[in-house]
């Protein structure tokens, strides 16, 4: 075996295989490293891609040519589009994907990489050489891998330890060993590491569940792909069904709160808090008389289905009479219980911007193990990682992949864990973006595919699609604004505008909430036929968004001037008269990188940054003198 790669990956979960792939298409010589191949694109937890904010990461993943939104798309069997009735900058893409399906579509899309080897076995340690850093990795057999840098993306595995009830078993999820050597070799380097726990419902047997009661949910007609790439969803198409907890399931679980390890104190990591588990839902939202449970189906050809709503980690006992109290699976047969799992994670703040550890040069973190849930959040900061190592290994090492919180999600993203950390698992929410007009799914390509094509990491066949679809959406827009009219004669085809003799653009008036692209046509049938629906909608969103995205085109100028003022990373900051201790130390703990980051710490107040500002603008002025 070949013994010496540019990049080494360790873990096939999701944010190892978008950087194992995202690195290879940039030209490095990538080894993937994980325990099993079988298990590359593995779902630990529901087989569902997308969602409210994890839906723009997707798209943004896709548009900088990742690989999850063409493997949602190849084993979604349920698309929806969340928040519909809301605006589109909020509106979330998901799929119920089937669970062996789009494990296939990952498998199939790493193996067709170009310059990626895939190799089986566990990491038990790293090859650290003084300063010059990380230089490879041990496996258990004693065997050892010789790389440049390595991208650590092992997920819920750090001293992973699942609890059923009062039973502890070591392992990194359900059938999986736990990474044990890893974290000791975390650990000796220095890293701080933390705590923190997830949870997964009991998987049902669809053969046993009385669906005729329950209210049905299906899927949107046309199912809307999340790849770009994608023309049309050809995977057959299932509803998903709902119930809900009753008293009868919220006085089991209340009766058996002292064997549930959240609540026995057996589990000390801090959960997701918005992806709770039962029993903490029952706790803490006691006046509830129900909770909502979607039943979905992990897939086309399995009988299996996921209850999702219903985390637990409850005795397996529990778990039957709890399931059994819930309408429609007064019979349903558990075919493996719930569970929760404590893993170790590492405080982000002790990564760059690049997701290199500021300890081990060389090294960088992706994924859970920085503190986050979710595989869209670990997708996106796997092919964060892969594209930085990747990109430092070319020309003089100094090009970065870097995305702001005007550009993307992944920017809002990575911007959070380098300078907040995490004290509870983090996941993506529309909310956390300040500019999320502009930061919509619908033009995820037109924000990033240009700026990952000139690093290398947008592919030819990607490229050569999105420059054609944005010369038809720019010519139909041309063609918009030249097509003029009176609001008398407007209002004469059923436009509802004021009659005050303004002359408009058929581009203005598809600005009003209340005109869409139908609309238009009765007035100008011959001129937009041709005009794709696709690009039909897209002219009517952005045309929506165009007098708002004015207005935030001066929040963002202003917030790159903050962006723009470099914090070097050697400064002493108990150098800056003025700061007190507090302020002192969180600067170091965050390390900010710009003068924006540091206001965005928390507790940092005008003065500090006053202070930090005029001391590195002094300090540039001696340097240039
Ligand atoms: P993973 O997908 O965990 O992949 C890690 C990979 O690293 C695996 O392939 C593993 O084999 C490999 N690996 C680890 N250590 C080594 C080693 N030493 N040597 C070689 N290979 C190694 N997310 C949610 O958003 N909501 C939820 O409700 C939710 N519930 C969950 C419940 C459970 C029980 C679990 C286990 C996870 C849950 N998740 C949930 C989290 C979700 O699964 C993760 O966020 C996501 O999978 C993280 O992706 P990752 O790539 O970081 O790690």
């Amino acid at each position: 075996m070949k013994d010496t790669f540019d990049i080494i990956v360790i873990g096939g979960g999701h944010a190892g295989v978008e950087a194992a792939a995202a690195a290879s298409r940039i030209g490095a010589d990538v080894a993937l490293v994980t325990h099993k191949i079988e298990t590359i694109g593995e779902m630990s937890c529901n087989p569902a891609i997308g969602g409210l904010g994890k839906g723009h990461l997707v798209r943004e993943i896709d548009a900088l040519d990742g690989l999850m939104g063409r493997a949602a798309d190849a084993s979604g069997i349920q698309f929806r589009i969340l928040n519909r009735r809301k605006g589109p900058a909020v509106r979330g893409p998901r799929a119920q994907a089937d669970r062996a399906l789009y494990k296939a579509a990952i498998q199939e899309l790493v193996f067709n990489t170009p310059n990626l080897k895939v190799i089986a076995g566990a990491v038990e340690d790293l090859i650290i050489a003084g300063k010059e850093g990380v230089t490879g990795i041990i496996l258990a057999d004693g065997s050892e891998i010789a790389a440049k840098k390595v991208i650590l993306t092992t997920g819920t595995f750090l001293r992973g330890l699942i609890h059923i009830g009062e039973t502890k078993i070591p392992a990194g999820r359900v059938g999986d060993k736990p990474a044990l050597g890893l974290s000791k070799t975390l650990e000796r380097a220095g890293f701080t590491l933390g705590r923190m726990k997830t949870g997964t419902p009991p998987r049902l047997s669809a053969k046993t569940i009385d669906f005729s009661s329950l209210a049905e949910q299906p899927g949107d007609k046309p199912p809307v792909p999340f790849s770009f790439m994608t023309e049309k969803i050809t995977v057959p198409q299932v509803s998903c069904f709902i119930t809900g907890t009753t008293k009868a399931t919220h006085a089991v679980i209340k009766a058996n709160l002292a064997r549930s390890p959240m609540y026995s104190g057996q589990i000390t990591g801090r959960g997701p808090r918005y992806c709770p588990s039962i029993e903490d839902k029952v706790v803490r939202f006691a006046e509830k008389e129900s909770h909502q449970i979607f039943l979905e189906p992990e897939g086309l050809d399995d009988d299996t289905i996921y209850p999702n709503g219903i985390s637990t980690s409850l005795p397996e006992e529990i778990q039957a009479l709890m399931v059994h109290s819930i309408p429609g699976l007064e019979k349903a047969e558990i075919l493996r219980p719930g569970y929760a799992i404590e893993y170790d994670h590492v405080d982000a703040r002790e990564l760059l911007n690049t997701l290199e550890t500021r300890r081990i040069p060389g090294l960088f973190l992706a994924g859970q193990i920085n503190g986050t849930t979710g595989y869209e959040e670990a997708a996106a900061q796997g092919l964060w990682a892969g594209a930085n190592a990747a990109l430092s290994l070319k020309g003089d090492g100094k090009a970065q992949f870097h995305l702001d919180r005007a550009d993307a999600y992944l920017g809002v993203m990575v911007d959070d864990l380098v300078t907040h950390g995490v004290t509870e698992p983090y996941r993506m929410f529309t909310s956390r973006a300040e500019y999320r007009l502009h930061l919509r799914a619908d033009n995820a390509d037109r924000r990033l595919t240009e700026k990952g094509r000139a690093l290398g990491l947008v592919g030819t066949k990607r490229w050569e699609h999105f420059i054609s679809y944005r010369e038809e959406l720019d010519a139909a827009q041309e063609k918009l604004a030249k097509l003029t009219v009176t609001p008398n004669a407007a209002g004469d085809h059923g436009l509802k505008i004021t009659r005050d003799g303004v002359r408009r653009s058929a581009l203005d008036l598809l600005a009003y909430n209340s005109i869409t692209f139908e609309d238009l046509k009765r007035l100008w049938g011959e001129e937009l036929t041709g005009i794709s629906p696709k690009v039909q909608e897209q002219l009517e969103i952005d045309a929506h968004y165009s007098a708002y995205m004015e207005r935030q085109r001066a929040d963002i100028e202003a917030f790159r001037k903050d962006e723009s003022l470099i914090v070097p990373q050697n400064l002493d900051f108990s150098g800056i008269p003025g700061l007190s201790t507090e302020q002192v130390e969180r600067f170091e703990r965050a390390r900010p990188e710009t003068l924006g980051a540091a206001a965005r710490i928390a507790g940092t107040t005008p003065a500090a940054l006053t202070a930090l500002l005029g001391y590195v603008k002094k300090t540039d002025l001696r340097k240039t003198a």
